[in-house]
């Protein structure tokens, strides 16, 4: 059997399916390739959505219990995981339902299989040939195993593995202290799990500023019961009792058993997993395939967008290079342009961040300058019973326009957007200081914090210099 079709894509995660409908809605004939039987890819089947349908059950468990202090008490929650997983399940289902039928009403094809080059014209799935005119690459990437590892024992999780919620293990493990090992401790905890973090490097999210990481820091390390900095596990030893492991560490004893343990160390790009070569498509040693700031390989009629094309692997950079790609191969002018791609974990307390951190500022040899306005000091934070929070914002010393922002505290992931459309404004402190924020909100603190380096606050006492 063989199809014929101007744009083909291969995947239909967030990025691929964003790249298929704006080429339709430009006018091209596409099909569109999934391995999965729905679309979506990883972050509605397997990451983002059912990760943030858990964390809001784990939200509403932990505020339920932080309510003691002001006179509530409920009974403690029975939990039926399989109705939860159900639930679940359920909000991605209707995410899949919803793409299917845009995908319809556009007149997208939708090839299940995985599919692989043959040519610079033609690639299969299963016993499919498709011919194409163009392709975009958006095969996403998967889970870091690590050698040596017990990696087909069933107590050993990757993220896929956590988020189906087979049990709540008494004693959890998680490798790795980045945004996803860190999402899953919060719902395994809010669960019922005792958590301990083993993490490589000297602080958890290390691409993060060590200042917004603190108040998470400072909530976990009560929480969870270890949390082991700069330490490497050497072995895990399948037991019949549990997971014997091992570690290499400062702090760390020298083994430990546990009921399961959640690897969490990073995803690789599947470039190597499409026989990009028979297409003469450049795939680098580690997976990831180059391209031009218009989503182009080193083959003119060959795109590549989302995870496959390097970090961060984010969805919402997916879907902007999906948009980039599409309209290129629509004849369009358009390039990536955007200035930041803004960073969130869903964590309690959230963190969010975009623009410049300030490691890079410093790194850079940048002349900035800084506050950092306490969520202690702001009415609405108190009254939702968390003052850890923290709003950072970062500007030209010279200039005053906004070259970053951080945020931790509750909603923090929603809040950061202020600062990034700033951002991409070129607005300046003084614009955000001159905005009117209502009150009382925590997006008040973005305000406050700039008013803080315009030297205008009036909510805290700042000593003149
Ligand atoms: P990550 O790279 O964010 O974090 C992995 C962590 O593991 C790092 O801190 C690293 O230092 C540590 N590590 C690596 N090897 C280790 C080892 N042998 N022992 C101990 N620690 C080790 O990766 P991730 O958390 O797996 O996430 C993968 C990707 O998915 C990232 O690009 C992430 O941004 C993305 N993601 C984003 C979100 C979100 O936006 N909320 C959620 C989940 C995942």
């Amino acid at each position: 059997m063989q199809l014929k079709t101007q744009v083909l894509v291969l995947g239909g995660g967030p990025g691929g399916y964003t790249a298929a409908f704006r080429a339709a809605d430009l006018g091209k004939q596409v099909t569109m390739v999934e391995r999965f039987p729905v679309l979506g890819g990883v972050c509605l089947n397997v990451g983002c959505i059912p990760s943030k349908t858990l964390l809001h059950v784990a939200n509403v468990l932990n505020e339920a219990r932080d309510l003691n202090p002001a006179g509530i008490k409920f009974i403690e929650p029975e939990v039926n995981l399989e109705q939860l997983r159900d639930w679940k399940n359920k909000v991605s289902s209707q995410l899949n339902t919803g793409l299917a039928a845009l995908a319809k009403q556009r007149n997208v094809t939708v090839v299940e299989g995985t599919g692989k080059f043959v040519s610079d014209t033609q690639a299969q799935v299963d016993t499919q040939l498709i011919e194409f005119e163009q392709v975009i690459i958006a095969v996403g990437s998967q889970p870091v195993k690590i050698p040596g590892f017990p990696n087909d024992d069933p107590r050993l999780m990757d993220s896929t593995d956590a988020l189906n919620l087979e049990d709540i293990p008494k004693k959890l493990l998680v490798v790795g202290g980045g945004i996803i090992g860190l999402e899953m401790a919060t719902v395994y905890h809010a669960l019922g799990s005792k958590i301990t973090i083993v993490e490589m490097q000297e602080q958890i999210i290390p691409g993060c500023d060590k200042d917004l990481v603190k108040p998470l820091m400072a909530k976990i390390k009560k929480d969870y019961d270890n949390i082991f900095l700069e330490t490497k596990v050497k072995s895990i030893e399948p037991l019949t009792e549990g997971l014997k492991v091992t570690f290499e560490g400062k702090a760390a004893p020298e083994s430990d058993v546990f009921d399961k343990v959640l690897v969490a160390v990073g995803r690789r790009p599947n470039g190597h997993l499409i026989d990009a070569g028979k297409a003469g498509v450049n795939v680098d040693e580690r997976g990831f395939i180059p391209v031009d700031k218009q989503q182009r390989t080193n083959v003119k009629h060959i795109f590549a967008i989302g995870d496959v094309v390097g970090n961060p692997m984010l969805a919402h950079k997916a879907t902007h290079e999906g948009k980039v790609a599409a309209e290129v191969i629509a004849g369009m002018a358009t390039e990536w342009q955007a200035l930041t791609i803004p960073s969130v974990a869903y964590t309690d307390p959230e963190i969010a961040w975009m623009g410049l951190t300030e490691n890079d500022a410093k790194a850079q040899g940048i002349d900035y300058e800084k506050a950092a306005f306490p969520w202690a000091a702001s009415g609405r934070s108190l009254s939702i019973g968390r003052k850890e929070g923290v709003t950072k914002l970062l500007c030209d010393k010279k200039t005053g326009r906004i070259l970053g922002a951080g945020i931790v505290g509750t909603n923090a992931g929603e809040l950061i957007a202020e600062a990034v459309l700033a951002l991409e404004m070129g607005a300046t402190v003084e614009d955000l200081a001159l905005t009117v924020h209502a009150h009382p909100t925590l997006a008040e603190t973005l305000g406050l914090s700039a008013e803080m380096i315009e030297g205008t606050i009036t909510d805290l006492y700042i000593k003149k210099r």
